[in-house]
């Protein structure tokens, strides 16, 4: 495994790690298709391939942790409330459906409860924190604070050093969704969470073109628990999709950046237009207020001609949607139209939102 000094930058990191390292060795490690290893215990699910291995030392040298993969950022999640046992889990209430899809269906079960709150709300979190660990039967160690920064699709930020150090001070454990902040936006775990997770689909993988989830950790309980996870649950990542990911991350610092810079330009403008009510913007993505509501927004969304209408995001392509009609996203404004800029030019990608906003007014 490749070591780097800690002031490597993650664009270097991003190209060079993963990477074979002896004489004659392919450049880029192979798509390993083995399930079953000649002469030996190995075998794929439960000790990995080295196309894993390789997408997994990348993104733990850019997290400064260990990582392990899995099918999808799904499978990660469920890894992680499989490995921490939690009772009861302090989530934000706007935040990445599928995870309060997966926490709600298991609260119905009563393997365990969730307490939602505002992240971004630092003391309205420190009091759930208080109450979860009060009423927890093994205290703080039954209590998992499980934040999303920034949320998708509202992009509210939690005060990630600040919550971290809260929660560590109680013996909480901290997840952290940095699904939207990459590796390049963020580094939680050099906050002090315990586990950070990524849907790989998104900005990691950055093509539209795979299902791949990741989990890093720097403790070593916490990493077996996963590991065990992945083993008896069984959600590995494929071999294609993981070397896939890896060809993505090696872009993925100047993908990021240079969306960030798109996104920024683009909320200035949208922040001046009639038809907006309000802007947000957090790296790569946008989640902004169409006045006029649903159908406005739907009018939006269905006339633009470079900007991909898809519910994915973190892709070369930019993408847009109205979050609300999803039954998981009923709570947010009916207007809001979540986007994901991609690297286009960014003339062109105003031009088509301007055109698609004027639709509003053109019936
Ligand atoms: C997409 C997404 C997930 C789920 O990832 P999949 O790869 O689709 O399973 C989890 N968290 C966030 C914030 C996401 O955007």
């Amino acid at each position: 495994m490749a070591e780097f000094e800690s002031n490597v930058s993650p664009r270097t990191i991003a190209v060079t790690a993963g990477r074979p390292l002896g004489d004659g060795d392919p450049v880029n490690e192979p798509i390993v298709l083995a399930s079953n290893f000649r002469a030996g215990p190995e075998y794929a699910r439960t000790h990995g391939t080295r196309t894993w291995a390789a997408l997994e030392e990348a993104i733990g040298l850019l997290e400064g942790g260990r990582c392990l993969t899995y099918s999808s950022g799904m499978a990660v999640a469920s890894a992680i409330v499989f490995a921490l046992r939690p009772e009861i889990v302090v989530i934000p209430s706007v935040s990445y459906l599928g995870v309060r899809a997966l926490l709600g269906d298991l609260s119905e079960r009563q393997s365990l409860q969730t307490r939602e709150v505002a992240i971004q709300n630092t003391l309205e979190v420190v009091a759930a924190l208080d109450r979860a660990g009060h009423d927890a039967t093994s205290g703080s160690d039954g209590v998992i604070l499980w934040i999303e920064t920034p949320t998708n699709p509202t992009l509210d930020i939690a005060d990630l050093p600040r919550l971290c150090r809260e929660a560590k001070s109680r013996g909480i454990r901290v997840v952290v969704d940095s699904t939207f902040a990459t590796p390049i936006g963020a580094q939680p775990l050099r906050d002090g969470a315990t586990v950070v997770m990524h849907s790989g689909t998104k900005f990691i993988g950055g093509h539209s073109d795979l299902l791949i989830g990741a989990a890093v950790t720097n403790d070593d309980t916490v990493y077996d628990a996963l590991a065990r996870a992945r083993v008896v649950q069984g959600a590995t990542p494929g071999a294609l999709e993981a070397f896939l990911a890896l060809r993505g991350l090696r872009t993925l610092p100047l993908r990021y950046e240079a969306s960030a810079r798109s996104a920024e330009q683009l909320a200035a403008l949208l922040a001046s237009h009639p038809h907006i009510e309000s802007v947000r913007q957090a790296g790569p993505m946008l989640s902004f207020v169409v006045r006029g509501g649903a159908e406005a927004a739907d009018r939006v969304c269905a006339s633009t001609t470079v900007i991909v209408p898809a519910t994915s995001l973190g892709g070369v392509e930019s993408t847009m949607e109205r979050r609300q009609k999803y039954p998981g996203d009923a709570h947010v404004a009916p207007g809001l139209i979540r986007m994901s800029v991609g690297i286009e030019a960014i003339d062109d990608l105003w031009n088509d939102l301007q055109c698609a906003l004027a639709s509003i007014g053109s019936r």
